[in-house]
């Protein structure tokens, strides 16, 4: 396999990309690719949603000016480079479309499906997915071996790294391409294998569910638990702290994926308070109310 550097030269740097969903990851992924100079092209199905990330994009720059982090050249050149479009039509001329959309494996294939018949050849189709196999997502494409994993990390713009995942169909150049892609983002690629929850939440996935079976026998509370879990084993978020970032929203189906794809394997089993309170709407961070409070 060549090196980075060789594939980067042989194809040069990435100009335009499409970024479809506009939720936490899909404005995260949009901001750091404008950041580093490209042009981004942000879609979302629901009416407002990518102009409100857009609105919030701009926020983020902002403060990081005032923080000196961003010069007032680079914050204005970013804010050209951010695009809202109101038509998947509009990623025409993209060389990379990532989806950020919500984690159904039948939503995204559609997706993909309807891309292709809008992008070029070449473009690279990338999904987001946390825990959807890549390799199944690609089967719905007219092309699979153009399609792979670049799952980035919540919040984007601060987790700076992102895992590349190659599917059984995807063409190595395409995996190469995202590595290239995610260094010009100044993001740290990480090329994984497709397999439920690739690395982060695969081996990372027993730091959640564990902590539940802590709580579920009564062994602790639950900010006992987060607070020993940063101080003594060095984590920068305790479990529940972590789960009310990412929301159950996202976190209860990710875990219920993964334990589905291992055959129910007993160690991933997703436990009854996570989706209990998703059922209820008690969802972290986003709705205000998690195993803390944000009110
Ligand atoms: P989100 O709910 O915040 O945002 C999803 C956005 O996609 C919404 O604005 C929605 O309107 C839009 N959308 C849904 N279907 C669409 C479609 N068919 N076409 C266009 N837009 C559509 O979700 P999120 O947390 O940003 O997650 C997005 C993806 O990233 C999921 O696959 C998720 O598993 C993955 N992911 C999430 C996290 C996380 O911590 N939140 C981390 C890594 C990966």
């Amino acid at each position: 396999m060549p090196a980075v550097s060789a594939v980067a030269e042989v194809h040069g740097s990435i100009g335009v990309i499409g970024v479809i969903g506009a939720g936490a990851m899909g404005r995260g992924i949009a901001q750091i690719a404008a950041q580093a100079g490209m042009q981004v092209k942000l879609f979302d199905v629901q009416a407002d949603a990518a102009e409100n990330a857009r609105k919030a994009v701009l926020a983020q720059w902002e403060k990081l000016q005032q923080k000196g982090k961003l010069t007032e050249q680079q914050f204005h050149s970013a804010k050209q480079q951010l695009q809202v479009v109101t038509a998947m039509d509009a990623m025409a001329d993209c060389e990379i479309v990532i989806e950020a959309i919500v984690e159904r494996l039948d939503v995204k294939r559609d997706l993909f499906r309807q891309l292709e018949a809008i992008v070029s050849a070449g473009c690279i189709l990338a999904t987001n997915t946390s825990s959807l196999s890549v390799t199944a997502i690609a089967a719905g494409a007219a092309m699979p071996e153009r399609v792979a994993g670049l799952h980035f990390f919540n919040p984007v713009p601060l987790m700076k790294v992102a895992e590349v995942i190659a599917g059984l169909r995807t063409r190595s150049e395409v995996v190469q391409r995202l590595v290239a892609f995610t260094h010009q983002t100044g993001h740290r690629p990480v090329i994984t294998k497709d397999t439920p929850g690739f690395i982060v939440n695969h081996a990372g996935r027993a730091y959640g569910t564990e902590a539940l079976r802590v709580l579920q026998e009564g062994v602790a509370a639950f900010p006992v638990i987060d607070a020993i879990m940063r101080e003594a084993a060095g984590f920068r978020l305790g479990p529940f702290e972590l789960l009310d970032l990412t929301g159950l929203d996202v976190s209860h189906p990710v875990m219920e994926s993964i334990y589905q794809q291992y055959y129910q394997e007993p160690r991933y089993r997703p436990s009854v308070i996570t989706a209990q309170r998703l059922q209820g709407g008690v969802l972290g961070r986003k709705t205000g109310r998690g195993f803390y409070d944000y009110t």
